[in-house]
């Protein structure tokens, strides 16, 4: 088993029912972990031989390798080994008003963007839900050491750490159903958002599954002979079908979709280009967040200057799009977006499964 958080409640009851333990333990334990994201040794009402116990049978399967902080503590990074197997990274990001963790769905991603450091990796493994949602329990934990500048308590999480979620998407679909579920880890659907390089059938598919949970999808791109280049999964689902999906998701949801857009040097930051995206944002009723590209170590190119970012926000404002610019939080600490990688001593241990 890899994680304690992989077990369902009932699963929790019948394990320590085995042990002998009387039913309102599991209530006991099941709370602690989940909502005051307590590891075994800091739950104090729970007798030191059955903690030992619990930490050698049902392990709770996160261990913090490594952390970096940047933004005076605002922005806190965690290599954390999940299940005794899976390294991964997830940020925490604290603002005046909220506070956000990025996390992981995958060990690496098989989708191929050339400019994304993950991508550069390629796949080594899928995360289970337990997996994903134990990133969200360390960040419950982890947001009481944030500034006091910020909310200091967690309020959002978004799938946009390593990996391709839809590419995981029975791991992740269950990781959900955890995260929102009142008895579990109880956070509003609406404070989740998932975001996809473009699955399309997948994405039609998380709209019935999960209508509040929040939808961005990564463009970069808004004609198929350069999405192609950029997102090699546009061949599959070229933009018409995806632009088809996240309208069959607005239907289901009634909820506006994000258009994530990385800019990049002389690439995707032309006229022409934004020209192009404008109708597809109108249409789609779609917010369109900016990223300036963040430097990799697998591709050259850089990200676009100030002056073409302000040309291309004002390009698609003048056509009636809903614009903003990302910051690039984290970058200082190879936190921000598509930075998110593994290097070979930290993924040395790590065996591959399925
Ligand atoms: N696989 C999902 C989620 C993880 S990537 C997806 O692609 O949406 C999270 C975001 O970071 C995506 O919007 C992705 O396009 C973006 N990204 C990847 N590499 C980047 C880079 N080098 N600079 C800025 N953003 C990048
Ligand atoms: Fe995978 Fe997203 Fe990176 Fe593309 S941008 S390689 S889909 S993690």
């Amino acid at each position: 088993m890899p994680t304690v958080y992989d077990l369902t409640f009932e699963q929790l009851t019948e394990r320590l029912a085995g042990w002998g333990e009387p039913a309102f333990r599991a209530r006991q334990i099941w709370r602690q972990l989940w909502q005051r994201a307590a590891g075994y040794e800091q739950m104090s009402d729970v007798s030191p031989a059955l903690r030992e116990r619990l930490a050698d049978e049902l392990p709770l399967g996160v261990e913090l390798l490594d952390e970096r902080t940047a933004d005076r503590g605002a922005t806190r990074k965690a290599l954390l080994r999940l299940g005794g197997a899976h390294v991964v990274e997830a940020v925490l990001m604290g603002y005046p008003d909220r506070v956000t963790v990025c996390v992981s769905s995958q060990v690496g991603c098989a989708m191929g963007c050339t400019f994304c450091a993950t991508g550069q990796m390629g796949l080594r493994n899928n995360l289970t839900a337990g997996e994903i949602a134990a990133q969200a329990v360390w960040a419950r934990a982890e947001a009481a050491k944030l500034p006091a500048t910020t909310p200091q308590r967690l309020t959002n999480v978004v799938l946009m750490g390593m990996g391709e979620p839809l590419a995981n998407e029975r791991h992740v679909f269950a990781a959900l159903a955890k995260l929102t579920d009142p008895k579990a880890f109880g956070l509003g659907a609406r404070h989740l958002t998932v975001s996809t390089v473009g699955l399309a059938p997948a994405i039609e598919r998380l709209a019935a599954a999960h209508p509040q949970v929040g939808l961005a999808v990564s463009f970069h791109a808004a004609s198929d002979e350069l999405r192609d280049q950029l997102v090699p999964p546009n061949k599959l689902w070229p933009l018409a079908r995806l632009e088809a999906a996240i309208q069959a998701w607005r239907a289901a949801t009634r909820r506006r979709p994000s258009i994530e857009w990385a800019l990049i040097d002389r690439v995707n930051d032309m006229d022409e280009q934004a020209e192009l995206l404008a109708p597809i944002a109108r249409r789609l009723h779609a917010h369109v967040n900016l990223i300036p590209l963040n430097p990799t170590p697998g591709y050259e190119v850089v990200g676009s200057s100030p002056a073409r970012i302000r040309r291309f926000v004002a390009t698609l404002e003048r056509r009636g799009v809903n614009v903003t610019v990302r910051d690039t939080r984290g970058r200082g600490i190879e936190a921000a977006c598509g930075q998110l990688a593994l290097s070979a001593s930290e993924t040395a241990d790590v065996a591959p499964s399925t």
